[in-house]
């Protein structure tokens, strides 16, 4: 704990502002609260919509890992979780929403469909063959759907992809792929 060896270096040890300071990079406090408290978007699109709800419920209750507000409005919103098959009608949808949600801002791909097109990858002449065609995706959660404990573990994958998030480095936002819809 080297920032407490520099407290005392600085205050000394009988100094009664030694347990109440903490210090710390911004890029750490800013992240550490973002990760905190990830608020996603509404996002169900099809039968994996039903295992994110679960996820939500109380038997797994996404809550205690300080993202249980689920935004009905892009512009609160700081993850995308899409669950579901992404029909090309949806597809400029998804798009415009991501594109009015703040940065930074993340996305999961949930589910065979949402991933790949699913089971729809050969005959669905509809289906989006794979989210990341319109939108960045950071972290993809595959199964046909997958459980609620698969969706906490794609969580647990941003709030590290969070966590080192650099304030000052705009790179991702620049690499955006424009809309493709086959
Ligand atoms: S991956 Fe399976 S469960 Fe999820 S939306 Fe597609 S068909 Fe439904």
């Amino acid at each position: 704990m080297s920032h407490i060896h520099d407290q005392e270096l600085l205050m000394g040890t009988d100094s009664p502002l030694q347990d109440n300071i903490l210090i710390t990079q911004v890029d750490k406090l800013v992240n550490w609260t973002r990760r905190s408290s990830v608020w996603p978007m509404t996002f169900g699109l099809a039968c994996c919509a039903i295992e994110m709800m679960a996820t939500g419920a109380s038997t797994y209750d996404i809550d205690r890992f300080g993202s249980g507000p689920f935004r009905a409005t892009p512009r609160q919103a700081d993850l995308m979780i899409v669950a579901g098959t992404v029909s090309h009608k949806m597809a400029p949808r998804v798009k415009r929403l991501f594109d009015q949600m703040p940065e930074p801002k993340f996305v999961i791909a949930m589910g065979a469909c949402t991933v790949s097109g699913g089971p729809y990858i050969k005959h669905g002449y509809h289906v989006l063959k794979g989210v990341d065609r319109i939108i960045p995706v950071d972290v993809y959660v595959p199964g046909c759907p997958p459980r609620p404990e698969a969706l906490l573990e794609g969580l647990f994958r941003i709030q590290e992809k969070m966590q080192r998030e650099r304030l000052l480095d705009r790179t991702r936002v620049g690499v955006r792929p424009k809309l493709l819809v086959e």
